[in-house]
């Protein structure tokens, strides 16, 4: 039996309406008051309906009784509008989540958004050159994914490559990069909004998501 987030069809657009209809009005709220832009959802494997909107510490807030358990992370789906930082990488990680999917790209939150840590903090902290042989070139190095996508604890996909695996012919990838590229387009206002509030100085929770 298939599961309705097998079909990468079915499952982007969920996540992009659950980003579009649920997370960036929350957002819209929270930048104007000075908080960040990130936002988070967890969704039911089985049915893709979402079982929290915001973060890991409201699932497991969440009430977990007899009648309506608290689905496992095993079976559910996490979304996030920005590439985890390398601390919700961990996070995700650790409470047992085995999969994740992101809008926007860590060359997104550098180049669309000035936000250059999430780059910087695994190469700086985490990445390590090769030892074996004489000595890996800065190519090399540079060539290296920041992490494993793809590892014992979890699979990481953007919205994109949910595209590259729909098997509908190119008129329907088209259609979806376009819808894709929409959604991001409605975080450019809350962008600038968002680094005004910085530049003014208002107390922002964090520079880091
Ligand atoms: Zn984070």
């Amino acid at each position: 039996m298939t599961a309705p987030a097998d079909n990468p069809e079915n499952l982007l657009e969920t996540l992009l309406s659950t980003i579009e209809t649920q997370i960036v009005p929350l957002t819209t709220k929270g930048v104007s008051s000075g908080s960040k832009l990130f936002g988070a959802a967890i969704l039911r494997k089985d049915d893709l309906s979402a079982v929290t909107i915001h973060c890991i510490q409201q699932f497991f807030s969440s009430p977990d009784t007899t009648s309506s358990p608290r689905p496992a992370t095993r079976d559910c789906i996490f979304v996030t509008t920005h590439e985890p930082c390398s601390l919700c990488l961990s996070g995700i990680t650790w409470s047992g989540f085995d999969n994740f999917y992101h809008l926007f790209t860590y060359e997104d939150s550098r180049d669309r958004f000035g936000i250059p840590y999430d780059i910087e903090i695994l190469q700086e902290v985490f990445r390590v050159r090769a030892v074996e042989g004489v000595h890996e070139s800065d190519e090399s190095l540079a060539r290296r994914p920041l992490y494993n996508r793809r590892n014992k604890f979890f699979t990481a996909k953007s919205f994109a490559d949910l595209v590259g695996e729909m098997t509908g012919g190119e008129k329907v990838k088209r259609k979806w990069r376009g819808e894709i590229e929409r959604v991001k387009g409605l975080y450019d206002g809350l962008s600038g909004t968002y680094q005004e509030g910085k530049s003014q100085g208002v107390a922002s929770a964090s520079v880091w998501k």
